[in-house]
């Protein structure tokens, strides 16, 4: 996801707007942060996504007993890489690394051979059926009424309504909704229609990362895990999901699909959000009422990421981002600045990944079909040369995207969903990160280091 990026395309718009958040970035406290304690024990993880790795690698440094339990064949979780159709890797899951002020940050830029660049690439939107760039969209009244919306949505305080209800209140043009879908909604991992308004401007004002996005100039995140949590991912036990896990004796017993059994004192759970919402792991007892209602009232919907490879570039060099189609929604260069190879990235979530993903393999010649249209004749479908589709929501143990908020949600619910059931199973991953940054990896790693500052206290 691009989170923030639409604070960074309405800097030279909005300064005031953008210092204000800066401001308030830089001011707040981390006061509340526990440090590790004294209790020692054995202990379960599950999921080695970047929550389950850093949570265990630390788990391991005070010198726990650690049992890693992963449902598929990788580590990495939301972070995976293709390999062999450019030259690089190109990234399906994360890619962006949001803001200087992480763990996150700091572990990318420490491994060998990784660096990272911003690219800055122009960004061209297609409006009322013409594809320009930003530069010659200048003085547009309603891609300006689009951008005027995306800057403030992070800033509302009206009544409790989704994005699109909010848009739609306020009487825009509802030629730009595409637009303004791509830049908040599908930025969020859903869409417009689904997104607490008042939700994302909770959550924006406590981002304390930085408003910078950065790319990979070299090397990959596969990297990064290897290099910094060798000794963890060695330590994984995959292809065992887990099927069950019962706290209801002194210790805890976990059952995984091949019918393996594992015990521990406390326990880590770090699949994604999308899977306690599908129940997909029986507890014994059943979690309590309160943390059922956080998991239903944090949202976690379909999203997916299309890799067309074509035989020659037919837009222009500097294009960062194609922003505002029907169904493709944002399509971006994910070899900007680093390769000629011609590679779009399209990345959809919400509604219109729901659309995409029932039509299959079908997608993609509705993507050249819509790149067509706004690059004219059949520019795109003739130069098409390789697809390759991951489709988070058919991932059977991640089961969506990332985590946002919906209307009657909020903070209160990812605290909820963060608490510890009777100091045996405790809950980490990005959307059980309070503090602003859920959806990102640095967030998922924060919630590693809470969650384990939480567990070792006696
Ligand atoms: C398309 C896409 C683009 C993104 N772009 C960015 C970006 O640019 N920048 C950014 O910072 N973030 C981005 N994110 C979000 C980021 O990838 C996630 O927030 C982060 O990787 C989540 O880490 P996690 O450890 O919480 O969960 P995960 O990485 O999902 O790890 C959870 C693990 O649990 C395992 N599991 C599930 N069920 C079971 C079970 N029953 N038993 C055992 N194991 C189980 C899963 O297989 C998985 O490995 C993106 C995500 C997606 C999908």
């Amino acid at each position: 996801m691009e989170r923030k990026k639409f604070i960074k395309q309405t800097l030279l718009t909005f300064p005031a707007l953008y210092l204000g958040s800066s401001w308030l970035f830089s001011s707040c406290k981390k006061d509340d942060e526990t440090q590790t304690g004294n209790w020692r024990g054995d202990v379960i993880v599950i999921g080695a996504g970047i929550a389950g790795l850093h949570a265990s690698k630390l788990l391991m440094n005070l010198g726990l007993n650690v049992t890693i339990l992963e449902a598929t064949d990788k580590t990495g979780g939301r972070i995976r890489a293709l390999s062999g159709m450019a030259e690089y890797d190109i990234q399906l899951g994360a890619e962006e690394v949001h803001g200087k002020n992480s763990e996150w940050y700091k572990l990318v830029t420490s491994t060998p051979g990784v660096t990272l660049h911003i690219p800055n690439g122009e960004d061209y939107y297609f409006l009322n059926g013409n594809l320009k760039s930003e530069t010659n969209w200048a003085g547009d009244s309603v891609l300006a009424q689009a951008q005027t919306f995306v800057a403030a949505a992070t800033n509302y305080n009206g009544a409790e309504v989704t994005v699109l209800e909010a848009e739609v209140a306020k009487g825009n043009n509802p030629a730009n909704f595409n637009i303004t879908n791509a830049l908040i909604g599908n930025e969020y991992g859903t869409s417009n229609s689904r997104l607490s308004i008042k939700g994302i401007t909770e959550e924006d004002n406590l981002w304390e990362s930085g408003d910078d996005n950065y790319n990979l100039k070299t090397g990959s995140y596969k990297d990064v895990l290897n290099h910094h949590y060798s000794g963890v991912i060695d330590k994984v036990i995959l292809n065992n999901a887990v099927v069950e896990i019962d706290y209801s004796g002194e210790k805890i017993s976990v059952k995984t699909k091949n019918n393996q059994t594992y015990t521990a004192d406390r326990l880590i759970i770090t699949t994604p959000l999308a899977v306690l919402k599908k129940e997909i792991i029986n507890f014994i007892p059943a979690l309590p009422a309160e943390k059922k209602a956080a998991i239903s009232k944090i949202g976690m919907g379909a999203g997916m990421k299309i890799i067309l490879k074509f035989k020659n570039r037919f837009w222009d060099a500097a294009t960062g981002s194609i922003i505002g189609g029907t169904n493709s929604v944002i399509i971006w260069t994910p070899g900007l600045g680093k390769s000629n190879t011609p590679i779009l990235t399209t990345f959809v979530m919400g509604e219109k990944a729901e659309y995409l993903s029932n039509l299959g393999s079908d997608a993609t010649n509705v993507l050249l079909a819509e790149l067509d249209l706004m690059y004219g004749g059949n520019v795109a479908s003739a130069s098409f040369d390789e697809v390759y589709i991951i489709d988070w929501t058919k991932e059977p143990y991640i089961n969506g995207a990332y985590s946002y908020p919906v209307v009657g949600g909020g903070i209160a619910q990812r605290i909820q969903l963060a608490k510890n059931v009777g100091k045996k199973i405790y809950f980490a991953g990005e959307a059980t990160n309070y503090k602003g940054h859920s959806a990102t990896v640095h967030g998922a790693l924060e919630t590693a280091i809470r969650v384990v500052n939480e567990l070792t206290q006696d």
